[in-house]
């Protein structure tokens, strides 16, 4: 199948995309990658190894391997920081892409969204998160580019060590007040396995881990579960609102289930596992390429020519963006080659 006299649009650099990019690449295609930001990797640009010390299979390394790879490869070409603007079809895609304030025109033969999914924004929750501040509550974001960024977790007010840490989890997932009623699928797995790397490299810090249910799963998820609670205190309750103290800790509320009593407790340190949530430029995108989106907003069916993979469809995790990313453009492939027919 000779397929290299055609060009793929991919939107979006983040795994899923990049994934795309290389299948594609591999098979001779050209390829142009639109992303707003100027880096590859998406929401998983800063996601650190959570290695404790053995390998927990978090998938960030897959992220940082597809995005030294892509920038040896000529067949993908790069329009970044820019932005889909518009897009008619008349036999091929002329899509319309604002760069550096300026409007530029581009002719493909087929597209890939890839455009992801936008964290929830924790503001909206009675948790005192403050985005860009220095206070002690942080997202579980947040934390992963500390880590990668600075190997060590610290206190944004003071850059102590903390001894107590609150995970709270399904933040602005499966909450049906919000109309968020969708679970994340990968949040769990991700902060339990951060609460053991950070124990591993800091013995002496003491994790809660507040939940509703854990969704984790793998072959031997009974005894991955189990060297959790062994080692992470599991509290099966979502707390009600967290206050910053006169001395700056964090008073965390919530209804015990074992007491049966709302129940007060001080943290030095608590991290809000934000949920999986559409893109906000998902309905434009969806306007202009003619994609369905199902109920919640995320990219429903494709069409003939354009294609949707990752996180843009549904929340998962990367090796799933990565395989979403391959089958894309592996039926872009076959679209094209329908076009040689
Ligand atoms: C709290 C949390 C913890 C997680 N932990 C893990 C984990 O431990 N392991 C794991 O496997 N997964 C984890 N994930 C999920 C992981 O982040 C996703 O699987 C992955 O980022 C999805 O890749 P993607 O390519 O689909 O989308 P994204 O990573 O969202 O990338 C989308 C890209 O599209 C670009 N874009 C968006 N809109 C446009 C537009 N209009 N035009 C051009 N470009 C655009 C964005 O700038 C971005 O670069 C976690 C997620 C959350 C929220
Ligand atoms: S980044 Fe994740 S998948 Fe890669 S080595 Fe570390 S723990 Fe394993
Ligand atoms: S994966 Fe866990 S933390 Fe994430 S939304 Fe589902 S139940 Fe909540």
């Amino acid at each position: 199948m000779s397929t290299n006299q055609h060009t793929v649009l991919i939107a979006g650099a983040g795994p899923a995309g990049l994934s795309a990019a290389l299948h594609l690449a591999d098979c001779g295609v050209h390829t142009v990658i639109v992303d707003r930001k100027n880096r590859p990797g998406g929401n998983a640009a800063d996601f650190t190894c959570k290695a404790s010390p053995e390998c927990v299979r978090c998938g960030a390394c897959m992220v940082a391997d597809r995005a030294a790879r892509i920038r040896q490869l000529t067949a993908v070409d790069w329009l970044v920081p820019a932005e889909i603007t518009g897009c008619e079809q008349n036999g091929r895609f002329q899509v319309h892409i604002r760069k550096d304030g300026a409007e530029t025109d581009m002719k493909a033969d087929a597209v890939i969204l890839a455009t992801g999914f936008t964290p929830f924004d924790p503001t909206q929750k009675p948790y005192g998160y403050q985005k860009g501040s220095t206070g002690n509550v942080i997202t579980h974001l947040e934390l992963e580019a500390m880590l990668h960024g600075q190997g060590k977790v610290r206190r944004p007010s003071d850059g102590a060590t903390p001894e107590t840490i609150a995970f709270i989890q399904c933040v602005g997932s499966r909450d049906l007040a919000l109309g968020r009623p969708w679970c994340s699928c990968v949040c769990c797995g991700s902060a339990l396995r951060m609460a053991r790397r950070i124990q591993h490299e800091t013995p002496s810090v003491k994790a809660t881990f507040f939940y509703i249910d854990v969704q984790s799963f793998s072959r031997n998820f009974d005894a991955v579960y189990a060297d959790f609670k062994s080692r992470i205190r599991m509290i099966r309750a979502i707390p009600g609102d967290v206050v910053k103290t006169p001395d700056d800790k964090l008073r965390v509320g919530y209804f015990d289930p074992t007491s049966r009593t709302f129940t007060e407790e001080i943290f030095d340190l608590t991290v809000l596992t934000v949920g999986m949530g559409p893109n906000p430029d998902t309905p434009e995108l969806a306007r202009v390429f003619g994609v369905s989106l199902d109920r919640f907003g995320f990219l429903g069916t494709a069409r003939n020519g354009v294609f949707v993979a990752g996180s843009a469809i549904q929340p998962m995790g990367i090796s799933d963006s990565i395989a979403s990313g391959a089958e894309a453009a592996q039926s872009a492939l076959e679209y094209l080659a329908g076009l040689m027919r």
